[in-house]
């Protein structure tokens, strides 16, 4: 059995990597979503398991210390990481897995993994992006300067990436992203 892909995908806040995601997942039975832990608080509707493994500070760093991140970061006041042992239980039984995570985490994964594959979701300019992150309305004023001061600095380093997908349309990227993982699967 071939081992899978580790195929991670970033993009700013509110580019809708989201969407693009959900609907690789939904089409695609050889792709697996790992499940981030994250020690912020619950935004309204997510849920325990599907958007992230919801844990405290203590919980946390006793994961850091027995080693089950394959790499973890602290955006915002709280700690975010990729857990290892569902990524690995994945890629062993031959699918692919998705990570949906920050440039950071997404260039050290590339550094220190095997068979990463990186994905930059751009958007198609500064001010759709600006208004999708306004609608979303889940971030109060003070959050949503930091996470637009973010956005410029994300897009400055998406030129190390392997791959660029403008998210101009959803399903024109979306067939980008698919092409791309087909042809990386049988490189
Ligand atoms: P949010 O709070 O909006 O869900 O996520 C904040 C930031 O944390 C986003 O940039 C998101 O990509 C990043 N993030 C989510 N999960 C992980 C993870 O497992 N590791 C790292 N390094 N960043 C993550």
């Amino acid at each position: 059995m071939k081992r899978g892909l580790l195929i991670c995908i970033s993009g700013p806040s509110g580019v809708g990597k989201g969407t693009v995601v959900r609907e690789l997942l939904r089409t695609d039975p050889t792709l697996s979503l790992s499940v981030s832990c994250t020690t912020r608080p619950p935004r309204k509707g997510e849920r325990e398991g599907t958007d992230y493994f919801f844990l405290t500070k203590e919980a946390f760093e006793a994961e850091i210390a027995r080693g089950e991140f394959i790499e973890y970061d602290a955006h915002f006041g709280n700690y975010y990481g990729t857990p290892r042992s569902y990524v690995e239980r994945e890629r062993e039984r031959g699918q692919c897995v998705l990570l949906e995570i920050d440039v950071e985490g997404a260039l050290r994964v590339k550094e220190h993994e095997e068979g990463v594959v990186t994905i930059f979701l751009a958007p198609p300019g500064e001010e759709a992006l600006e208004a999708r992150l306004r609608h979303r309305g889940s971030e109060d004023p003070a959050q949503l300067a930091l996470r637009k001061a973010r956005v410029a600095y994300e897009m400055s380093r998406a030129k190390e990436y392997d791959h660029l997908v403008v998210n101009d349309d959803l399903e024109r990227a979306l067939g980008e992203v698919r092409a791309i993982i087909r042809q990386e699967k049988n490189k």
